[in-house]
């Protein structure tokens, strides 16, 4: 079944991939309008057709993810910035699968959901922390099919 995410959901990307395979897929699917904002590694192809890759930023701060990109930060810069835009959430839906999203995991609230993938580093992660009582304030949803999001939504 086809659902579509209601317009009053704002849908921003993080990821650890880069800006040229991100945008294809998206326009290729017809979804890159509905996209209201992506950080990721920027990436070009240069004279000769070469793909180039240059890292998002250069951190140290976060030991979770790596340097190229904390998800995060990117996480909280978008909040602060709709913050700044008197842009108020109820609510974070965050929607992951690999180890580098339980970095942006630890900054959600109680009222957020983090909607990992079944099987993959992610809900490996969160299932560690659960099991050392490592808290975890937002509610967590094992998906393997994306109508178990659209569901939630
Ligand atoms: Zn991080």
């Amino acid at each position: 079944m086809l659902f579509s995410v209601p317009e009053n959901i704002d849908i921003i990307i993080i990821s650890d991939s880069n800006s040229v395979f991100i945008q294809h897929i998206l326009e290729t699917h017809g979804l890159y309008d509905r996209i209201m904002n992506i950080f990721t590694n920027p990436a070009n192809f240069d004279q000769d057709g070469r793909l180039v890759v240059t890292p998002f930023t250069d951190q140290e701060t976060c030991g979770i993810c790596e340097r190229n990109l904390c998800k995060g930060d990117a996480l909280k810069l978008h909040l602060d910035r709709m913050t700044g835009a008197r842009r108020k959430y109820d609510r974070v839906l965050y929607v992951g699968d690999g180890k580098n999203d339980v970095c942006p995991c630890l900054k959600l609230g109680k009222n957020d959901v983090i909607f990992a993938r079944a099987g993959y580093r992610l809900e490996e992660e969160l299932k560690k922390m659960q099991d050392n009582n490592k808290k975890i304030d937002a509610e967590v949803v094992i998906w393997h099919d994306a109508n178990v999001i659209f569901e939630h939504i």
